[in-house]
């Protein structure tokens, strides 16, 4: 257990997993006994999510320390600025590092819908940058991680300022990324190729999301803002009706999407599995 960078030095290709803890008013043993599976599935890491403004916080350390220490997986944890200050952002990296929490990804976050205009714009770090370079400085033991977008972040004008706002985010210490899931790998490459042009050469894991039934694809298309291929679409239109087709067919999909991105030499994958171990093995069975 250590820097998760240094996996992504040791190794050809890092596969890897995301998963959520449980809303902070519900019991987190039944996400625990869930994510056990992944002990056998043995990733190269976990992600564990964070609410925007530290809503979950102490379920989202709870579970990155199960999974650190129970599982026996390097474990990243998200850490998000919306609603931080320093002194709140110091708080929680404390937490981090008396559970020997040493990967961090570093996000800005969403504005949550019950936040006030004074806490939104109360906080210390405007952007994931902004934080990863204080973490970097305050904290050197920590590994930070950042984000980055195939399809363009939303509110950048296009992509060569989302890019150059990028290699910021790497300059100011972001070791590694992880990319927002794509259905469309020419997406990827766009970005790969922007960035190489730009000198960002830290290693990017592709976040790929097996779509297992089709009620799922409408939300994720809202939040993550990606687009959706007509490839993917015509997925959807044959198999969407029927759920154990849809499953089948939607794991065959990201299965496809990652044998041509490891063909194209990425560095790593991501898979966002919504807590579903059986996802990732089904996945990980094909292409690892
Ligand atoms: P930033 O890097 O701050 O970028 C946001 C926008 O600002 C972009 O348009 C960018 O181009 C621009 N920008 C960046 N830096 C600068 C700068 N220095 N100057 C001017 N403009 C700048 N959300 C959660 O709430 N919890 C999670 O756990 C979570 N996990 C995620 C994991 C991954 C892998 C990804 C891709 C996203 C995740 N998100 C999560 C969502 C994320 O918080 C949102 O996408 C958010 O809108 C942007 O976060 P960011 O860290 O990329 O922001």
């Amino acid at each position: 257990m250590g820097s998760i960078r240094e996996i992504y030095d040791a190794k050809k290709t890092v596969f890897s997993c995301e998963v959520f803890p449980p809303k902070k008013d519900k019991p987190i043993e039944p996400t625990m006994e869930k994510l056990a599976a992944f002990k056998d599935i043995a990733p190269d890491f976990l992600s564990v999510t964070y609410g925007a403004g530290g809503s979950n916080a102490g379920h989202a350390v709870e579970i990155a320390s199960f999974i650190r220490k129970d599982v026996g997986t390097d474990v990243l944890s998200h850490i998000t600025s919306v609603g931080f200050s320093r002194e709140k952002l110091d708080a929680g990296l404390k937490t981090f590092t008396d559970n020997d929490i040493e990967n961090v990804l570093a996000l800005r976050g969403d504005r949550p819908r019950t936040m006030t205009d004074e806490e939104y714009n109360s906080r210390d770090f405007f952007h994931a940058s902004d934080m990863a370079e204080y973490i970097r400085k305050s904290y050197p033991s920590f590994t930070v991680a950042g984000a980055c977008y195939p399809d363009k972040h939303f509110e950048a004008r296009d992509y060569a300022e989302d890019i150059a706002n990028l290699k910021k985010k790497v300059e100011c210490g972001c070791s590694f990324l992880i990319s927002q899931l794509f259905f469309d790998n020419d997406s990827f490459y766009k970005m790969s190729e922007l960035m190489d042009k730009s000198g960002i050469d830290v290693p990017v894991s592709a976040g790929i999301m097996p779509i297992t039934n089709a009620r799922m694809l409408g939300t994720t298309v809202t939040l993550s803002g990606t687009s959706v291929p007509k490839s993917l679409s015509d997925v959807i239109a044959k198999y969407g009706e029927n759920d154990d087709d849809m499953k089948k067919a939607g794991i065959e999909y990201a299965i496809d999407q990652i044998k041509d991105l490891l063909a194209h030499g990425v560095r790593g994958i991501h898979l966002y599995v919504m807590n579903k171990p059986e996802t990732a093995e089904a996945v990980f069975a094909e292409v690892r």
